[in-house]
């Protein structure tokens, strides 16, 4: 299975700049927390801009929360910009500047979870990792039979991934890589391109007729127009546009049903500052 897939991916990967041999872990970081959540496209400007503006855990390090949070711009879930500016002052006070190259360290660094973790290791530090992103756990279940993972990552499936994963090291970072962009690119969630699949022979579910997915009662859909989420975003949105701070009565009359809501939530997170009537990004508002 490695040889179909690591010929698919010599032929089809993207050229993406965050696969340049030698690009550092920290860059790699950058990257992996800003992909989590927002799709590639918006992300490789973005890690463009980081990565030259913040080279070094040493450079972010001495950034303001205003700063980075203006720099993240319209990312989506912006508690990720300062949570990697925690991230860089960790790595500056414990690991001397250096993004670490263990398991057990990367875990205790803000904001760095299991995936997270693992990525850093595979790519960053060209270790042998069990990355399981969206991507790649979609491609694993549907190769044993199932339309698409579990909402939660159970340890039978991380098991099953395990015993995918290449012994070599040089292989599995190769694996890891391929069958992410094998996800992204062919076997994706809502029409996979099977016939241009270099797996299509060993694919379950397309053996078992692609049978419907039998987690999907349990799985929450991501809605936008009208949510809380939409009214955080308005907000932060405009006061990354203003150079000076904006009155409390300006912010709720843009989305009078739930700004004030919204702005709480903002201010409970570390988003904002509040002086009175006027709010800001942290940081930035004199008395
Ligand atoms: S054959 Fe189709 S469903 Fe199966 S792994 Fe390939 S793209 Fe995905």
């Amino acid at each position: 299975m490695f040889d179909e897939l690591a010929w698919w991916f010599d032929q089809h990967g993207r050229d993406l700049p965050w696969r340049e041999e030698n690009t550092p872990p920290w860059h790699i970081l950058i990257c992996e927390v800003m992909s989590q959540q927002t799709p590639i496209a918006r992300v490789l400007p973005a890690w463009t801009e980081w990565t030259q503006h913040w080279p070094t855990p040493s450079a972010m390090a001495q950034s303001s929360p205003e700063e980075v949070l203006r720099a993240w711009k319209s990312l989506g879930y912006p508690r990720r910009a300062l949570r990697m500016r925690d991230c860089a002052q960790v790595i500056v006070e414990r690991h001397d500047g250096e993004v670490p190259d263990t398991e057990e360290e990367l875990l205790a660094l803000p904001g760095i979870g299991a995936y997270t973790a693992a990525a850093i290791l595979a790519f960053g530090f060209h270790k042998r990792a069990l990355v399981l992103d969206t991507n790649i756990r979609r491609v694993i279940g549907r190769i044993h039979g199932e339309a698409l993972p579990s909402p939660t990552l159970t340890k039978p499936e991380r098991e099953r991934a395990l015993s995918l994963l290449p012994e070599d090291t040089a292989e599995s970072v190769v694996w890891n890589a391929a069958v992410m962009e094998l996800g992204a690119l062919v076997c994706t969630a809502r029409s996979p391109r099977c016939t241009e699949c270099p797996l299509i022979d060993r694919c379950g579910w397309r053996e078992l007729g692609y049978p419907p997915d039998q987690h999907a009662s349990r799985r929450k859909t991501q809605a936008w127009e009208g949510t809380l989420r939409q009214s955080r975003g308005k907000i932060m949105g405009a006061l990354r546009d203003s150079d000076h701070p904006l009155p409390v009565s300006e912010l709720i009359a843009a989305d009078p049903s739930q700004a004030e809501l919204a702005l709480a939530g903002l201010l409970e997170d570390g988003l904002v500052e509040r002086l009175g009537d006027r709010v800001a990004l942290p940081g930035s508002l004199k008395p």
